[in-house]
C-alpha cells in the first residue's frame, strides 16, 4: 500500500509517497509560489530516478498537485506507473476544534465540519481545505483522510484548556486552548515509550517540540493533559518570531501609543516578536547561537529566555503529573542543538537529571541522552508527522 501524504499550506505545499510494507519515503517534495509562478522540487528516494528542480506553472493548488502526480508517475522521475498505484491521501490539518478528537476519512459532513473550523484558524485551514479540494480535483475519488495539529490535545481536562474568562464564551463560541502539534507529540511520546520498554498508559512524560513553532505538551498515561500552545498557535514559549505568553494589557498600550490596527498588532506579534524580536539578530538557532558566542548580549538574552521558558514549563507539567518519568526533545532546535538541550537540562537538577554529553552529541538518530542512573530519561526523538498521518491513513482506509 502507498500513501501520499499532504500538508498543504497557502503557497506551497509539502508532500511524501510513503510505502506502507516498509514505512519507507519512496519520494518526497516541495511546490512553492502556488498562485504566484510556481516551483516544483520532487525528490525520488528509490529507484535511481533523477531529482527534479524547476519552475512549473502552479495559478492554483489543483495544477500543483497535478504537477505532483506527473513526477510521481514520469518515466524520468517517477516511482510508480500510475496514480492507481496511490491507494489513499492523508493530509495535515491544521484545526479541527472539539469536533475532531481523532483523525477521521473526508467525506462531504467532513468538509463542512472543516469549514466550520476555520474561524479558528483563519489563514491554515482554508489552505487545507483547498489542498483537499485540488487532490479531489484531480484524483478523483482515492479515499483520503484528515489528520489533526489538535485532535492529540482534545483529552485535555477542562481545568487545563479553560481560560478564566466569562464562561459563556467557551460555551457560546468554543474559545479555549486546544494545543497544536499534537501529531508530532503523539509521535515521539509512543516512540519514548517504545525505547524505554514500558507501556505508554504508565508513563508520564514532557515532550519539547522546538522548532520555528514550539510548544510542550505533558502526556500523562499516553494522553495529552495539557499543552502551552492555545487558542492559537501564538502562545506559551517564546518562539522563533511568536511571543509566546504575553499580558494583553501589553496590546492594549502598543496599540494606543502607536497606533497599530489589531492586524498590524498581530503581525508583530507573529512575525517580528519570539527570539527575533529580543536579539534583533535572527529567527534562526544557528545565528543566535553564533551571535552570542561573539559576545552579543540581546541574542544571548534571546537564548537564555528560551531555556528558562522550556525549563519553567516542563518543571510545571512535571508538578501537574506529579511526577516525570521522561523528558523529550524534538523539532528543529531539540534534534539539532546539543548547546540548546544541555542548556535546558542544567535547570533539571532538582528533578535527579544528569546527561551524558557523549549521547548528546548524537545526531539524526533516536537517543537516550541522560545517563542510566539519571532518575528521569531524557531523550532525542526526530519527530515523524508524515508518518503518523500515513499510519493514520492506512488504519482508517484499511476498515
Ligand atoms: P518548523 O517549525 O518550521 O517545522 P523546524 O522544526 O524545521 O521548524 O525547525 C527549524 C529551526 O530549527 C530553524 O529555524 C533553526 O532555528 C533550528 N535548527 C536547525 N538546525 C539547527 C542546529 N544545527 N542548531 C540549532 N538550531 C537548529
Amino acid at each position: 500500500m502507498k500513501i501520499l501524504v499532504i500538508n498543504a499550506g497557502s503557497s506551497s505545499l509539502k508532500y511524501q509517497l510513503i510505502d506502507m510494507e516498509t514505512e519507507q519515503v519512496v519520494a518526497k517534495g516541495l511546490c512553492e509560489r502556488i498562485g504566484i509562478d510556481g516551483h516544483l522540487k520532487h525528490t525520488p528516494m528509490v529507484g535511481g530516478k533523477n531529482v527534479f528542480n524547476k519552475d512549473v506553472a502552479m495559478p492554483t493548488h489543483a495544477e500543483a498537485i497535478a504537477a505532483v502526480i506527473d513526477k510521481l508517475t514520469s518515466e524520468e522521475y517517477g516511482v510508480v506507473s500510475s496514480m492507481k498505484e496511490i491507494d489513499a491521501v492523508g493530509h495535515r490539518v491544521v484545526h479541527g476544534g472539539e469536533k475532531f478528537a481523532c483523525s477521521v476519512k473526508i467525506d462531504d459532513s467532513v468538509m463542512a465540519a472543516l469549514e466550520e473550523c476555520t474561524p479558528f484558524a483563519p489563514l491554515h485551514n482554508p489552505a487545507n481545505i483547498t489542498g483537499i479540494n485540488a487532490c479531489k480535483a484531480v484524483m478523483g475519488d482515492v479515499p483520503m483522510v484528515a489528520v489533526f495539529d489538535t485532535a492529540f490535545h482534545q483529552t485535555m481536562p477542562g481545568k487545563a484548556f479553560t481560560y478564566a474568562i466569562p464562561y459563556e464564551y467557551y460555551k457560546n463560541d468554543g474559545i479555549r486552548r486546544y494545543g497544536f502539534h499534537g501529531t508530532s507529540h503523539r509521535y515521539v511520546s509512543a516512540r519514548c515509550a517504545e525505547l524505554m520498554g514500558k507501556p505508554i498508559e504508565e508513563l508520564k512524560i514532557v515532550s519539547c517540540h522546538m522548532g520555528n513553532g514550539s510548544s510542550i505538551c505533558a502526556i500523562n498515561g499516553g494522553k495529552s493533559v495539557d499543552t502551552s500552545m492555545g487558542f492559537t498557535p501564538l502562545v506559551g514559549l517564546p518562539m522563533g518570531t511568536r511571543c509566546g505568553d504575553l499580558d494583553a494589557g501589553v496590546i492594549q498600550f502598543l496599540m494606543n501609543k502607536y497606533g497599530f490596527s489589531i492586524d498590524e498588532m498581530l503581525n508583530i506579534l507573529n512575525k517580528k516578536s519570539g527570539v527575533l524580536g529580543v536579539s534583533g539578530v535572527s529567527s534562526d538557532f544557528r545565528d543566535l547561537d553564533a551571535a552570542a558566542e561573539q559576545g552579543n548580549e540581546r541574542a544571548q538574552l534571546a537564548l537564555d529566555m528560551f531555556h528558562y521558558w522550556v525549563a519553567k514549563v516542563t518543571g510545571s507539567y512535571a508538578a501537574a503529573m506529579n511526577g516525570v518519568d521522561a523528558i523529550i526533545f524534538t523539532a528543529g532546535v531539540g534534534e539539532n542543538s546539543r548547546e540548546t538541550r544541555k542548556a535546558i537540562c542544567e535547570y533539571f537538577g532538582y528533578l535527579g537529571v544528569t546527561i551524558d554529553d557523549e549521547a548528546n552529541s548524537k545526531r539524526g538518530e533516536d537517543v537516550m541522552i541522560s545517563t542510566p542512573d539519571s532518575k528521569v530519561k531524557v531523550f532525542v526523538i526526530p519527530t515523524n508527522e508524515e508518518l503518523v498521518i500515513a499510519r493514520d491513513t492506512r488504519d482508517i482506509i484499511g476498515g
